[in-house]
């Protein structure tokens, strides 16, 4: 459990209390934030000499507003035009908070801490208070009136130079406190969750293989990430056709989907669902669905009464290269569902050439172990030892490897 010692020290500071501020000292329900002021100042700290430098630079100077003598601040204003102009510091009138309704930790800038009354309304003071560019010696003193639970009232003393002279004021914010559920309740509880991904595939169930290739990339996402508390799958498991799960971020939802589809091709549909409202604001979920194309990079397709490779995905479908010659076509999502799979990546096998001429070749026919003759692909380079076949219509066909007419 952070004390308060150890967050001022790790936690910048707000505004301009700059990062040397040090915690003097704890009292019962009192604390004293004192400023440092040896990044900032020109040299040494001193008003006074400050102040009889104006004095001398003026020359029989007077207050630029009043027209009083000297001694004048460096603003060239007598020391009650001074006071009258100068605010040492400002603080809002109400400070808002979240604390878990489960655990009571407080939720401080993205994260959740544990911390008593007067740790975490000395941090709130820190974040809150504006102190004037010149006051420089700053001590700031503060008590914690409880009025309810989720309500106190914070008396805050700030005092310190400026220009010399001495400035106090002070504070009485109200800290208000709401409730939440922190991260860690929230995924503890399981029936928490920002967003459900759905993977499916184009008209038929996705296989056991094709779920474990799909999931897994969800895994290999996470370890690439940046460590996030909410990048939790709270729930997650098969259902008709597919697999469903929950999980803690929108954001994860999102970035997976967007993996899923250059991977693997396919589209996405998001549907945001509002499940409540949080102090005005909608509270929505969001569905993701993914469904994956009946077909993979490297599959040979039936489409348009020709045989295609599946080369790539674009945002729309896939790029399909020929079989039989050198040619490319981008096809859509909506085409592509009027093609078949003939051999999927999967089944072919690469075989090696036992001879060849300069049209075809001999290999041992992976399912009967006997010598059998296939054509050569149009971009067969003439020295390959090896061949990718596949079966498709009754006989084994020697694919094309890159499509682009050469083997490099
Ligand atoms: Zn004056
Ligand atoms: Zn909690």
């Amino acid at each position: 459990m952070p004390c308060c010692h150890l967050c001022l020290d790790t936690i910048p500071s707000v505004g301009f209390l700059s990062s040397l501020i040090s915690k003097g000292r704890s009292t019962g329900s009192q604390s004293l934030i004192t400023r440092n002021d040896s990044k900032r100042s020109r040299k040494p700290s001193n008003g006074a000499s400050e102040r009889s430098t104006g004095n001398r630079m003026s020359g029989g100077a007077f207050c630029i507003t009043c027209g009083a003598d000297p001694p004048l601040s460096t603003g060239r204003l007598c020391e009650a035009c001074l006071r009258k102009r100068t605010i040492l510091s400002k603080m809002p009138d109400t400070i808002q908070q979240m604390r878990c309704a489960k655990c009571d930790s407080f939720e401080i800038r993205g994260g959740w801490s544990s911390m008593d009354r007067d740790a975490i309304a000395d941090m709130r003071i820190r974040d809150n208070l504006v102190l004037d560019e010149r006051a420089k010696k700053v001590t700031v003193d503060f008590s914690v009136q409880e009025i309810d639970p989720r309500t106190n009232r914070l008396h805050v003393d700030v005092s310190g130079t400026i220009d010399g002279y001495k400035f106090r004021d002070s504070h009485s914010p109200l800290l208000q406190t709401s409730n939440a559920v922190c991260t860690p309740c929230a995924r503890k509880d399981g029936d928490y969750f920002e967003a459900i991904v759905q993977l499916r595939s184009a008209g038929r169930k996705l296989n056991e293989k094709e779920l474990s290739s799909l999931r897994s990339t969800l895994d290999e996402l996470l370890q690439s990430m940046e460590p996030n508390p909410m990048f939790f799958i709270s729930k997650e498991g098969p259902v008709t056709g597919g697999w469903d799960l929950q999980m803690g971020s929108k954001s994860l939802a999102r970035t997976w989907g967007r993996k899923l589809t250059k991977s693997f091709g396919g589209s996405v549909k998001e549907s945001p669902t509002v499940i409540g409202v949080n102090e005005g604001v909608e509270v929505t979920r969001l569905t993701l669905s993914y469904r994956k194309p009946a077909y993979s990079i490297g599959d040979a397709v039936r489409f348009k009464k020709s045989l295609w490779i599946v080369d790539s995905w674009q945002k729309n479908g896939p790029i399909l290269r020929k079989v039989d010659r050198f040619e490319r076509t981008g096809a859509t999502w909506r085409d592509m569902e009027a093609s078949s799979v003939v051999c999927a990546r999967s089944e072919q096998r690469i075989v090696q050439v036992l001879n060849r001429d300069s049209s075809a070749a001999e290999f041992m026919d992976p399912s009967d172990y006997k010598v059998s003759t296939v054509a050569l692909p149009y971009d067969d380079d003439g020295l390959s030892e090896e061949l990718r076949i596949g079966f498709i219509d009754g006989m084994w066909l020697a694919l094309p490897l890159s499509g682009k007419g050469g083997r490099k």
